[in-house]
């Protein structure tokens, strides 16, 4: 990028398409597969632990969250869970990987108008080759200047990425649904965010917005104000 550039990342799952709903209709299976063992908080609980308790290993992304279902699944009925609900848990893991990408409103719109005027760049996380396949199903790809999938979005990421593509951390505004991923780390480094919250936040996800970030922090209730905000920002510098 240019060093005067103002350069705008965008995060993918739940602020580009709808991911977590996805999450949402999988997990309510699982509770029904399991309904005759536990009731749903404590089958969620289970699942949450192991979830939190495999990332390091696993990674985020839906191939990680039907191992752990399986895990989750065997622990929960002391064993007694037969290989075709095993099947049935491939399956449903499976149908997160093939699931449409559905783009939240007004989105392409707005990369269409921000593109011209500021280099666009998609930073995620998850499984590479199901976030490869989800920014191609989208439609949306042409929009951005680089792609970027990472296994985590911390600091170290955020700073690894602007140094390769030469962008100001004081010129860069990160989009995103999701304050811990998208906004903390980069307002950590010197850059800002706009946090536009998607209707359901994983809770491995939950987060304080940042304190003492006077002007590089931006709370939106949708992307149809980003615009707005991103003219601001950049006028003010
Ligand atoms: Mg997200």
């Amino acid at each position: 990028m240019n060093s005067h550039d103002f350069v705008i990342g965008f995060d993918a799952d739940d602020t580009l398409w709808h991911n977590e709903t996805n999450f949402e209709r999988v997990h309510e299976r699982y509770r029904a597969l399991l309904a005759h063992y536990h009731d749903a908080a404590t089958v969620d609980a289970a699942l949450l632990a192991t979830e939190k308790r495999n990332i390091p290993l696993y990674g985020y992304g839906a191939k990680g969250f039907t191992l752990s279902a399986i895990e989750t699944a065997i622990q929960l009925t002391d064993g007694k869970i037969g290989a075709t609900e095993i099947r049935q848990l491939l399956e449903l893991g499976r149908s997160m990987l093939e699931h449409p990408v559905e783009l939240l409103d007004g989105v392409r719109e707005i990369l269409a108008g921000l593109a011209p005027r500021h280099p666009l760049v998609l930073i995620t996380k998850g499984d590479l080759r199901d976030q490869e396949r989800k920014v191609a199903k989208s439609g949306l790809a042409d929009f951005f200047r680089a792609v970027e999938i990472v296994s985590e979005k911390d600091a170290a990421s955020y700073a690894a990425i602007l140094r390769q593509h030469r962008i100001t951390p004081q010129r860069f505004l990160m989009v995103g649904n999701s304050i811990k991923s998208d906004i903390l780390p980069v307002v950590e480094l010197g850059g800002a965010g706009v946090h536009i919250p998607y209707h359901i936040t994983w809770e491995l996800e939950h987060a304080t917005p940042p304190s003492g970030a006077e002007g590089r922090f931006f709370a939106a209730g949708k992307m149809a104000e980003l615009p707005a905000i991103v003219a601001g920002w950049s006028a003010r510098k």
